[in-house]
């Protein structure tokens, strides 16, 4: 059921989001629903370049900020490291290999109640993201010795 790049109605969406339709958010927000990943301003920068040629890196995070205050993007923040963009929004977890990096998501059928302790710490949760650190697949394959 993926979305094909020309079966996604861009405009449709960010008007829906009650945003205006920018050729600036078009082109954003269009490569992040087709390739369905989680990248960061940074990688979405360097992907803009053959298509919005003049588009600078602080019209990409606004952009990015932007899309995501309303939702249509999920921003995932890991510490000090640059943020990471997913375009699912549902809630979900990740699996993120400590080696290349990637972010598989993951799903649990409820989400681990955290409120008592929070409260005890006086804490206020904005968000609860659990990260489960490792080594994918495809990493762990190129370490074997052929
Ligand atoms: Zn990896
Ligand atoms: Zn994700």
């Amino acid at each position: 059921m993926d979305p094909k790049t020309d079966e996604i109605n861009v405009p449709d969406i960010l008007k829906g989001a009650g945003l205006r339709v920018t050729p600036q958010r078009d082109a954003i927000l269009r490569h992040i629903l087709t390739n369905r990943g989680h990248m960061s301003a940074d990688e979405i920068y360097r992907a803009m370049q053959h298509i919005l040629p003049n588009l600078s890196v602080s019209t990409v995070y606004n952009t990015l900020k932007c899309l995501s205050d309303v939702g249509l993007i999920r921003e995932i923040k890991f510490g000090d490291a640059a943020s990471l963009f997913d375009a699912n929004t549902s809630p979900h977890h990740h699996m993120v290999c400590n080696k290349c990096g990637k972010l598989i998501d993951f799903y649990l059928p409820s989400t681990p109640n955290v409120t008592h302790i929070a409260e005890q710490e006086k804490f206020h949760i904005e968000e609860m993201h659990i990260a489960v650190r490792g080594i994918c697949n495809d990493c762990a394959k190129s370490r074997e010795p052929d």
